[in-house]
């Protein structure tokens, strides 16, 4: 049975029968033609070989049963509908046999064109072209050439060499000046090469050069560059490509034949308009090859106006169907047109946004689909300050774009160097060939990072991006030397302290300091550019389209903010309160001496001395957080890290001690505070005395800052304004700690809010693992649950948070055991499943609990949409994200088809 069904599947689908949703298996060029052919407009007839058999034929170094067949017979059908045979000798059919992925990997994989053309046919096409000998010779030697290549590997230099010694002999350097003699003696020196590297002629039977073509792009599925590309893209491995055998059309027949690409709107801005170029007298891979220049794709009109008038019809009806900016190549045969390719076209981020806007005007999507075509990527890339580019700053290399942002300074090789000099307060950028984990600290003290090899997924790459620090990767133009501390980009020599730019969204590489502008998306956000009254096509499309996502989303989005400031700025940007008040940061700066005074206490007297004095001041910073979030909740997080973060490190302490004792010097104090350093140092300090364990630990400390909570509320409703304080305990285990410290907490509050009205709720995050297994215990005395999800990806898969990242992530995803850090975007599988079983029994336990996520993973667009199919209330995240996690929770609500609204 199975053997039957393998005969009987299905492997090749004519044009007529695809349509553009079968991208999966007829790759996205094929679905594209398909979809071009069913509107009825000129597409050159053909078909495509399916990703299926694609996958098949990797799987086994084989084609499958049945595709031989399949193929005769749609060549035959193909044949008939031309009136010609592949390779006739005297009027041949010809082909192209072309690589189509579902996923574009522009130039990763393979193409042969002119399939069908041997020593006799080339005469047939010749009479078929006029009587034009040079363009049949000058077709068969392109066969001969891409075929050796793709096919036979033969290396491309070798036909490269014998066309340049043919044009030196002839004194030229343009192809053109070759005649039709000319190019059949490269024929016969090409067909030289090929015979000398395969050790057979170049084969005669068209039917054997369609096969040979056809598995020759299956396995360029697998070409290292197509690998490399893949696991960059996150392109999944086993989609395999479909094959399209497309009839040919020749844009190199004359002045009235050419060829060119064209956008429906500009992609770069999303403008509208006409955006493209065109080139008479030629094909595809010349305007590829830039052997010559091309011409705006308007000046069309002036050489042919017909087809000029044809294409914009056909480009308007594409807009039309595909309700989208659309990319199309065509060609030109002797004034009739075809179309080869079209698809919904790439665009930049700020395209996007426009163009969306743009189409609900024009009636051609509504609000939920042009939510859905944006993202939140996009829009972190339009809150990045950019270069402000004039003609003076020209590009001298281009990497990838590892990590977005626009930084400028003096360039160093070293990581101490960039250290040294950071300390100075310069601005630099580390370049180095590629950087491992001894540059952390380098990378952390500059403002950018560049490197000549490596790409997205790259130590330096991934490091950058954890931090938020620009880097371009991979920028092969450049050659380090880190020796000599210099590097030579475009014949220019850069040496340690010379100035550089680098772009880490575009990977552009420029010398000298480029002006860096604001981005007007967060003027907008911040209110300082009112959409209505601008003349700026992006910020009104952002403000419509953020609007939409507002009314749509049913997850509230809240903000982490430890200072007024902050608060403020998030409320901006639209935070609808606070998520995470992480209160340990107020114990900084100048307040370190009361914490050492707390520490070193000797008894209750000096303890609670310590405490009265921190109480006035833990007061008035959450006084002015209130403030700010007048009317909206506020979550304080009770003191949270280890107390020795606080102290100074242990080596330092131990030498100056000595030092002092050397010289007879009174050390009593400085003795005290080694020893209680010493006592609490711990190995593991994540996994120490942090969070409720040290509230349960020292007497008084959390009671001072629960005081201080509910003092700072009730002084706001003095002041007539309402301050909603929910009280958080970190790092709980077991309900037990909860109720201890919630017992305590209860008991304060009531004495000090009175009749105020203020309402304090009391609740716990969930980031130990163990809370979320027994979610339902906890739930019983928590009003509210926030997920931690940085320390529960560090317990659940046991990575020390601070360390491993640099020091092996990029490891792994090189060997793709993660497409992407646990840290940056939730593991649904693991750490996801302990945050869905706590939501679960939490609520079964207590319904109406409130839930929310406070760990970095609030602002992650794909978590996003994570956190709202469990059916949490609320994300919180960095006062920047809070746009990007609003956009996202619309878009949540309509990609799961949601009638949600708030
Ligand atoms: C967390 O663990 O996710 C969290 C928000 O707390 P912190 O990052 O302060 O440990
Ligand atoms: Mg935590």
């Amino acid at each position: 049975m199975a053997a039957q069904e393998t005969v009987d599947h299905k492997y090749v689908y004519d044009f007529s029968e695809g349509n553009k949703d079968l991208k999966d298996l007829l790759g996205g060029k094929g679905a594209n033609l398909a979809e071009m052919t069913n509107l009825g407009l000129p597409v050159p007839p053909g078909f495509t070989i399916t990703t299926e058999a694609c996958q098949a034929y990797l799987a086994t170094g084989r084609e499958p049963d049945g595709l031989a067949g399949q193929i005769e017979a749609h060549l035959e059908s193909l044949e008939r509908a031309m009136g010609k045979r592949l390779g006739d000798p005297q009027d041949p059919l010809l082909v192209s046999v072309r690589s189509g992925a579902k996923f574009s990997m522009p130039g990763m994989m393979e193409t042969v064109l002119n399939v069908g053309l041997n020593d006799q046919s080339v005469v047939g096409l010749s009479a078929q072209a006029g009587q034009n000998d040079r363009f049949a010779w000058d077709s068969y030697r392109r066969l001969i050439q891409m075929f050796g290549k793709t096919v036979c590997e033969v290396p491309g230099e070798e036909f490269e060499h014998a066309l340049d010694e043919i044009k030196n002999a002839k004194r030229t350097h343009n192809d053109l000046d070759l005649d039709a003699d000319d190019l059949r003696g490269l024929v016969d020196a090409y067909k030289k090469i090929f015979l000398k590297h395969t050790g057979r002629e170049f084969p005669q039977q068209p039917r054997e050069q369609l096969d040979l073509a056809i598995r020759a792009v299956f396995e360029s599925w697998n070409a290292e560059r197509a690998v490399l590309y893949r696991r960059q893209e996150r392109i999944p491995a086993d989609l395999g490509t479909a094959v399209n055998v497309v009839t040919m059309v020749f844009g190199n027949l004359g002045p009235d034949s050419g060829t060119g690409v064209a956008f429906t709107r500009d992609p770069a801005s999303g403008a509208q308009g006409i955006y493209g170029d065109y080139l008479a007298n030629a094909q595809g891979e010349d305007v590829v090859a830039g052997i010559r220049n091309t011409v705006p794709l308007q000046e069309l009109e002036q050489l042919d106006k017909a087809s000029y008038d044809e294409l914009l019809g056909i480009m308007a009806r594409l807009e039309e169907h595909y309700k989208d900016l659309c990319d199309i190549e065509f060609t030109i045969e002797r004034g009739k047109l075809w179309m080869l390719q079209t698809r919904v076209g790439k665009r930049t981020a700020a395209a996007a946004f426009v163009i969306a806007g743009q189409l609900v005007d024009e009636g051609l999507i509504d609000l939920d689909e042009a939510l859905h075509r944006v993202n939140g990527a996009q829009l972190a890339q339009l809150m990045f300050p950019r270069f402000q580019l004039d003609h003076e700053f020209q590009p001298v290399a281009k990497g990838i774009g590892a990590s977005p942002g626009a930084a400028s300074g003096a360039v160093v090789f070293t990581s101490a160097r960039a250290v040294e000099l950071a300390a100075e307060g310069k601005s630099v950028i580390l370049v180095r060939r590629e950087t491992n984990p001894d540059d952390l600290n380098g990378m952390i003290a500059a403002q950018g990072i560049l490197t000549s090899r490596g790409g997205k997924t790259s130590h330096a790459a991934v490091v950058a991006r954890g931090m938020g620090k620009t880097c371009v990767s991979g920028a092969d133009e450049i050659e380090v030397n880190v020796p000599a501390k210099r590097f030579v980009v475009a014949g220019q020599t850069v040496n340690e302290g010379d100035v550089v730019s680098i772009d880490g969204t575009t990977g552009k590489v420029y010398l000298g300091e480029v002006p860096v502008m604001p981005s007007e998306v967060v003027q907008y956000f911040e209110g300082s550019l009112d959409p209505e009254h601008i003349d700026n096509a992006l910020v009104r499309a952002v403000h419509r389209i953020m609007t939409h996502a507002d009314g749509r989303r049913r997850l509230a989005v809240r903000t982490n903010a430890d200072t007024g400031a902050d608060a403020a700025r998030a409320r901006r940007f639209g935070a609808e309160g606070i998520g995470l008040c992480r209160t340990e940061h107020m114990f900084l700066g100048d307040r370190r001496e009361l914490v050492e005074r707390l520490i070193l206490a000797r008894d209750a007297d000096e303890r609670e001395a310590a405490l009265e004095a921190l109480l006035p001041l833990q007061r008035a910073d959450f006084v002015e957080i209130f403030r700010e979030m007048d009317g909206l909740p506020v979550t304080v997080r009770l003191i949270d890290p280890p107390l020795h973060e606080f102290l100074p490190p242990l080596e330092q302490l131990a030498v100056n001690v000595a030092v002092a004792q050397e010289r007879g010097e009174d050390v009593a104090k400085e003795e005290a505070l080694l020893a209680a350093v010493r006592r609490m140092h711990e190995e593991n300090p994540m996994l120490g005395l942090r969070g409720v364990r040290l509230g349960l630990v020292i007497p008084g400390l959390f009671a001072m800052q629960v005081r201080a909570i509910a003092e700072a509320a009730v002084a706001c409703a003095r002041e007539g304004r309402v301050a909603k304080p929910e009280i958080m305990v970190p790092l709980v285990g077991a309900v037990q700690e909860l109720e201890t410290v919630r017992a305590e907490a209860e008991r304060i509050i009531a004495e000090v809010v009175g009749d105020s009205g203020v309402e304090v709720l009391i609740g716990t995050m969930i980031e130990v693992p163990r809370a979320a297994l027994t979610a339902g215990q906890i739930a019983e005395a928590a009003e509210f649950f926030s997920f931690g999800t940085n320390d529960l990806t560090q317990m659940g898969w046991g990575f020390s948070r601070d360390d491993v990242e640099g020091a092996f992530f990029w490891r792994y995803l090189e060997l793709g055991i993660f497409g992407i850090s646990p840290f940056e975007s939730i593991d649904r599988d693991g750490v996801g499943r302990l945050v869905r079983i706590a939501s679960e029994e939490g609520r079964a336990a207590r319904p109406g609990l409130k839930l929310g996520v406070c760990g970095e993973h609030g602002g992650d667009p794909d978590s996003v949409h994570f956190f709202h199919e469990v059916g949490l209330d609320y994300v919180s995240c960095s006062p920047f994200r809070v746009p990007v996690a609003r956009l996202e929770a619309g878009r949540a609500v309509v990609e799961t088809g949601g009638s949600d609204s708030r």
